[in-house]
């Protein structure tokens, strides 16, 4: 949602203050979600209050989920007083590294998976409590904290399948931040299932050498870590599954927030989708979400700057201003929905009509051209008086008669 509609939807509700050190946001009213979802942070090596907000934008966007955000008094602070509530929650996003919880709240989060919650490990989530054993059964794999081979094996990708490997060593790298390829290894999955198998994530870090118990644990996907930036030189596990007790838990290591909010690595439309789908899966066990044409291939990446696609109108007007040498990235996206659509003619005669709007706009020439050429070959008697108008206009008459031409073949 964009920043206008979540002014609509944030309530925040001060329930306890920050001189207790503990506070819970209730940032969600939408209608019609049907699980509610919990993300626990406060601490962290990373910008967690960007990423905790960024990720309950993209459960809220799925439709299927309200969001709470809960956080933990600072560093330093008396722990005693957070004890988050589990019951009610299907699903909890785990967005810590820091301080140690009390012995009761560790014991009601590992109750809460044992008993059947979901769970999302998510980034630096992976780095935390390296001492709490349930912890590490948990979220499987781990790196940092002083973790080594009493942690467990090494876990990665290796001709085809799972490695465990045993060799001594401490846990938990990454090289720099590039744009690397997501390998998906369990394509029937329902996480995974219907989406291309390989696609390129945008600007995030790739975590290698965790460690961990990694016991009940399914590897979604992978990403080859090169050295060339400072990688591991292995096919390192991205996203997997742990099942504990009843408990479903989604580990995703992507998503690394920058500095200053910067959250690119969080727009890509990628992990939006991967972090809902994972998301449905925990809490329900199944996913229902639909696949959305937009997503990246092996070549490109692609990104949702608001953490949704765009509307067909909000494309409309991104294109309306295209000139020859800017980015066609709008003009691929158009491109994209047009063929990836489900092809009946009641779709294509609903986009030939937003696209016959622009032809009609003051939109600039070259983006007018670009449409008399999609119109070509998918459009309609629809379009022909809009294309006839065009025709008149000097500058448009070739590729509005080109149009045609092939519309009356
Ligand atoms: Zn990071």
């Amino acid at each position: 949602m964009g920043t206008k509609n979540r002014i609509d939807y944030y309530r925040i509700l001060w329930l306890t203050n920050l001189y207790i050190g503990s506070l819970i946001l209730f940032i969600s009213c939408k209608p019609g979600a049907e699980n509610r979802a919990l993300v626990l942070t406060g601490q962290n090596t990373h910008d967690w209050k960007a990423s905790s907000e960024a990720i309950s934008v993209i459960l809220e966007n799925s439709g299927i989920f309200t969001v709470d955000i809960i956080e933990s008094p600072p560093e330093g602070g008396d722990m005693s007083v957070f004890r988050p509530d589990f019951s009610g929650y299907q699903l909890v996003i785990l967005n810590y590294d820091g301080d140690p919880w009390s012995g009761e709240t560790n014991a009601n989060f590992a109750e809460y998976v044992r008993s059947g919650g979901g769970v999302i490990v998510y980034h630096s989530a992976s780095i935390a409590f390296p001492d709490w054993q349930e912890y590490n059964e948990i979220t499987g794999l781990g790196g940092w904290g002083e973790r080594d081979e009493n942690s467990g094996p090494l876990c990665y990708w290796e001709n085809g399948e799972i490695v465990m490997d045993n060799t001594p060593g401490p846990a938990g790298t990454h090289g720099e931040i590039a744009d690397f390829l997501v390998v998906h290894r369990e394509p029937e999955h329902p996480v995974l299932k219907g989406l291309p198998e390989r696609w390129l994530h945008g600007n995030d870090e790739l975590y290698g050498a965790l460690r961990g118990p990694a016991r009940n644990l399914t590897i979604l996907a992978t990403a080859y870590s090169d050295t060339a930036i400072g990688g591991t030189g292995r096919d390192e596990p991205v996203m997997f599954t742990i099942s504990y007790g009843d408990g479903r838990i989604f580990h995703t290591t992507l998503g690394h927030p920058g500095e200053e909010g910067e959250l690119s690595s969080l727009n890509c439309a990628g992990f939006i989708t991967l972090f809902q789908r994972g998301a449905e899966w925990a809490a329900t066990g199944q996913v229902s979400l639909p696949l959305n044409p937009d997503f990246p291939n092996s070549a490109s990446t692609f990104f949702w700057e608001d953490f949704r696609p765009l509307t067909m109108d909000e494309l409309m007007e991104k294109i309306s201003g295209y000139k020859i040498g800017k980015s066609r990235r709008y003009l691929a996206d158009l491109s994209n929905r047009i063929r990836k659509s489900d092809g009946t003619a009641e779709t294509l005669l609903n986009i030939e009509k937003e696209i016959v709007k622009v032809c009609n706009s003051d939109a600039t020439a070259d983006c007018k051209k670009y449409l008399c050429r999609e119109l070509s070959w998918m459009g309609s008697e629809y379009c022909i008086p809009a294309l006839q108008q065009l025709a008149k206009d000097p500058e448009m008459a070739e590729m509005a008669g080109f149009a045609l031409e092939r519309l009356r073949q």
